[in-house]
């Protein structure tokens, strides 16, 4: 094979004039549907309340809809199989036969009850099983199921999803290009029986790579020019190790390919070191992230170049936004790959960067917020749009672009200051010193001087905030917000909630209350609501996993505080107890990540801009009597970058710094706490130490206890409150149970650095189980105190 370079240069004067529009091409499309309807038939038909033909007919009207806006709006390369009733890893699994035998066993009549099985577990008339773990999707919201493959010997082709769908849309007259999640990324991204990583062995390799080529062999009798395999795994970074596997399956791929053209689809990141390996495979496309891996993906494509032969499929849509497309930006970027790959004489399409999966459906449907505002946002549907504008733009001239009325509308749009800027803010930002981010004095100083303080016992418990919302609680909250409800009667009605939950947390012992969070529906959307720069959409629902949607709030100007949000209910709830009750705040960097962030100034500066606004909060709270204050960062670890080398310097070097920034200020008498979802911090336990938090709470109770072994060995000072049960499950354990856990605790930690809560936040569950088991759990930590 010749490889052919470019000049390094990367700028050659001669482009030659192309008259048709680029290609474009989608990786894939949303598929709850835009008001939800997959959901909400998915839901009622867990709950007894519709057939499965409703289900299955709901969504392949779905599909019809979203392949019919694909081709009206003009995209040549449109996905199917990106489809799915839960999740595309587990449709993956299915497909391969990878699914544990246990499932089958439950004997279902309809294939979808199996599925949902896995995904959800079941407890019914067929059986009681669990679901197999999901996990976050790389550096996105979504959540995947872990498939869990019982043997490898089992991988065969027996789903047939991706054909059906296939056929399906060429019944609509619409040629599709079938997605499937490549063998690489599924290979690293499944588990064997032991929970363990599968291995490259032969035998391994060979069950995958005879399926897929197999799946593609189908797709060719059936007329698909294209199959997509999507392998966002290479943006993790690969060693030797990885690449003689990938080398492996894709050789075999290609060699058996027959007509059908595949392409190797990458996101979430640079692929700078597989690159090479990959293009000289024979493959016919590469599908590159110009959005997020940008400059790398540039260099190592300038470096390495492309084969003729090699289409390139760049994504230069944001699939990770809902802000429109900077089209002068985003063409610098095409005119350089055009250069690129007309040198070579390869081909060039353009692509969103990853699927729009992971954005909301349409602008279209947020009438209540204003144009000014509206007119910068781009969903799903609107940038189909840009895909297609882009592809017209790019092969203009300088001086044709010029003159184009899409182009300059673009560009005013994106031209000169979007919002109006807050100087205050700005300048508050700029000014800060390292001073802003030193709790003074130091740690050991601290805790010497709030055990005085408070006189806490050994083992001290607490809980992690909110306790059970229940359908009254609910109803009240939505009620006031279509004020139906006074100010007065609302604030009485969550006044006597609180009232009932800190008489009873007295009442079991807890050594530490709080107030409960009834007055909160989502520990972000309420902080939002209380700051300047935040704006909410209506219908922005975007999938998290299964029929679970999230809709996160958008960040749009400065963002500052507008009035104390938390301090009156704290206050109250304080002056109800002579106990301890712990304020409860959510950090700057979880805000940020379960918020849209804005793209026309840092991530580092939105988290400080948060972090002043919650700074003033939390001395709010300490002026007002408020002497423990929780601030959760459960989301701290979901931005991590992909790669390591970029973990400190792209992302926790200011997002330690912005929850720093918050507590800096506090008297050594106020005990700052806060909480993490999550038990994986072994890797990251110098930077959660580094937060200078009092005390720490966090996931621990699914067995893996691991944390403890990097906490003795961390030289970690925060004091720790591994959660003794899991939230998640209405189980109620045992006081036998939940003390022998904590005495695991206390073996290897030291008694005085030790709390005792649950896992995580108590809002999802009843007060049925609730009650019990938090009884359970101060018997079980006052057995323990006793024995020390
Ligand atoms: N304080 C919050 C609660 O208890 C924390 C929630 C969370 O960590 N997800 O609900
Ligand atoms: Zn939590």
């Amino acid at each position: 094979m010749t490889q052919h370079t470019t000049d390094t240069t990367g700028v050659t004067a001669n482009r030659e004039p192309v008259s048709t529009p680029l290609q474009t091409s989608v990786s894939g499309f949303p598929r709850i549907g835009a008001h939800r309807e997959l959901k909400r038939v998915i839901e009622r038909y867990w709950k007894g309340e519709c057939s499965i033909e409703e289900v299955r007919s709901q969504a392949q009207e779905l599909r019809r809809t979203h392949w019919q806006l694909q081709v009206d709006a003009g995209i040549d390369f449109i996905p199917s199989n990106d489809f799915s009733l839960y999740d595309q890893v587990l449709d993956t699994a299915v497909l391969l036969n990878a699914v544990p035998q246990r499932y089958a066993q439950l004997q279902f009549e309809q294939p979808e009850d199996t599925y949902f099985a896995v995904a959800r577990g079941y407890q019914g008339a067929h059986g009681d099983i669990a679901a197999l773990p999901m996990k976050k999707w790389f550096t996105t919201n979504y959540h995947y199921i872990v498939p869990e493959i019982e043997s490898v010997d089992q991988i065969a082709v027996t789903g047939t999803k991706p054909f059906d769908e296939f056929i399906e849309a060429k019944n609509l007259g619409i040629t599709t290009k079938p997605v499937l999640i490549g063998p690489f990324t599924f290979l690293k991204l499944a588990r064997d029986a032991q929970n363990q990583p599968l291995s490259y062995d032969e035998r391994t390799l060979t069950a995958f790579v005879k399926s897929y080529v197999e799946i593609i062999a189908r797709f060719q009798e059936l007329g698909a020019p294209w199959v997509q395999l999507d392998e966002p795994w290479l943006a993790h970074g690969v060693d030797e190790v990885d690449l003689n596997a990938l080398r492996a399956i894709y050789e075999q791929i290609v060699r058996n390919k027959g007509a059908v053209k595949v392409l190797v689809n990458t996101y979430f990141g640079h692929i700078a070191d597989s690159y090479k390996t990959l293009v000289q495979l024979g493959i016919d496309g590469i599908g590159l992230n110009f959005v997020e891996g940008r400059q790398d993906n540039l260099d190592i494509l300038q470096q390495v170049g492309i084969p003729q032969s090699v289409t390139l499929f760049a994504g230069v849509v944001s699939g990770r936004n809902i802000w429109r497309n900077n089209y002068e930006l985003t063409l610098g970027v095409v005119d350089q790959l055009r250069d690129i790959t007309q040198q070579a004489h390869a081909n060039l399409v353009i692509a969103t960067g990853c699927s729009l999966l992971h954005v909301p459906y349409t602008v279209e449907l947020e009438t209540q917020l204003d144009s000014e505002i509206t007119q910068h946002f781009a969903f799903a549907q609107e940038k189909l749009g840009e895909l297609v504008q882009l592809g017209r733009l790019a092969t203009l001239s300088a001086t044709d672009r010029e003159k184009d009325s899409e182009y300059r509308a673009n560009r005013s749009l994106h031209s000169g200051n979007r919002v109006a800027t807050d100087e205050q803010i700005r300048n508050q930002v700029q000014q800060l010193d390292d001073s802003d981010f030193v709790r003074l004095p130091h740690r050991q100083e601290r805790l010497e001087i709030q055990q005085q303080e408070f006189d806490l016992p050994l083992l001290p418990t607490t809980t992690i905030g909110s306790f059970p919302q229940t359908a009254q609680v609910r109803k009240v909250r939505a009620q006031y917000r279509k004020h139906e409800l006074t100010d007065e009667q609302y604030t009485q009605f969550i006044q006597q909630q609180i009232d009932e939950v800190i008489a009873h947390q007295e009442r079991i012992g807890l050594d530490v209350l709080v107030h409960g969070e009834f007055e909160r529906n989502d520990m972000v959307e309420y902080f939002g609501q209380h700051l300047n720069g935040y704006v909410f959409t209506q219908f922005a629902w975007v999938q998290s996993y299964g029929t679970r949607c999230v809709k996160p709030p958008v960040i749009y100007g400065d963002v500052s505080r507008r009035e104390p949000i938390t301090v009156a209910w704290s206050e109250y709830a304080q002056a109800q107890t002579k106990k301890i009750v712990k304020g409860m705040l959510t950090g700057p960097v979880t805000i940020l990540n379960w918020s849209w962030p804005r793209e026309d100034i840092a991530q580092r500066e939105q988290a400080l801009q948060i972090g002043l606004a919650i700074r003033d909060e939390v001395l709010d709270l300490q002026k007002h009597g408020i002497r423990i204050i929780q601030i959760d960062e459960a989301a701290l670890r979901e931005k991590l970058p992909l790669r390591r080398s970029q973990w400190h310097s792209e992302y926790l070097d200011w997002a330690i710094a912005a929850f720093r920034l918050v507590h800096s200020k506090v008297d050594p008498t106020t005990q700052i706490h806060t909480h993490m979802c999550y038990s994986e911090f072994n890797d990251i336990i110098t930077d959660i130490d580094a937060m200078d938090a009092d005390v720490i709470s966090f996931e621990a109770s699914r067995g893996e206890l691991v944390v403890l072994d990097a906490i003795v060995q961390s030289d970690f000072h925060t004091q720790v409150g591994p959660g003794v049960y899991d939230i998640h499950s209405p189980r109620v354990p045992a006081v036998d149970e939940l003390a022998q856990r904590i005495r695991t605790i206390v073996s290897r930690i030291d008694s005085s650095q030790v709390w005792v809560n649950p896992d995580c936040g108590l809002k999802t569950r009843g007060n049925q189980e609730t009650w019990p088991a938090l009884e359970h759990m101060v018997e079980a930590a006052v057995q323990v105190r006793q024995e020390l």
